[in-house]
């Protein structure tokens, strides 16, 4: 989890009770996302994005997991809901908080961030082109199960 620039002070996001990126969200999934909620139960959380990409699904602009409470799989959400508001900005090339978080400033970089979010993106674009791949090879449609 990434940390919060007070240690001592409650994670951010609870802090703030915030759950706005769980709204309108499009976050891409990985194999391994997937897998692990699959294997708790879940069903039918995800949207084929472009051609190779899996999304969370959202149903009326809430991310198909967001409780009354928040995320009701917390401790088991995806890579790229934990490591967020981190992203890596394409100009910069650095790993960054996204201003749309509006807590982004209470957010530090803990060690190893850089490269997990870096691994994401590095494994995510893989996935893609194998999704891609193995549905043009199978004739079958890509992005979705
Ligand atoms: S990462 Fe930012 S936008 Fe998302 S829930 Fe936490 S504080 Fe809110
Ligand atoms: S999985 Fe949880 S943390 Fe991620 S967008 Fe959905 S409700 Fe928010």
């Amino acid at each position: 989890m990434i940390g919060s620039r007070n240690p001592s002070a409650p994670h951010p996001c609870t802090a703030h009770r915030c759950t706005a990126c769980c709204h309108d969200t499009t976050l891409g999934l990985l194999d391994e996302d997937i897998r692990r909620l699959l294997d708790l139960g879940h069903d039918r959380f995800w949207v084929a994005g472009e051609p190779g990409a899996i999304r969370l699904r959202t149903t009326g602009g809430r991310c198909v997991f967001l409780g009354p409470a928040g995320c009701t799989v917390y401790y088991d959400r995806p890579d790229g809901c934990l490591l967020y508001p981190a992203v890596y900005f394409v100009e910069e090339d650095e790993v960054g908080f996204d201003t749309f978080c509006p807590w982004s400033a209470e957010f530090a970089i803990t060690p190893g961030l850089s490269l997990r979010v870096l691994r994401g993106i590095w494994l995510e674009d893989r996935q893609i082109l194998l999704r891609r791949a193995l549905g043009r090879r199978h004739g079958g449609p890509v992005g979705g199960r």
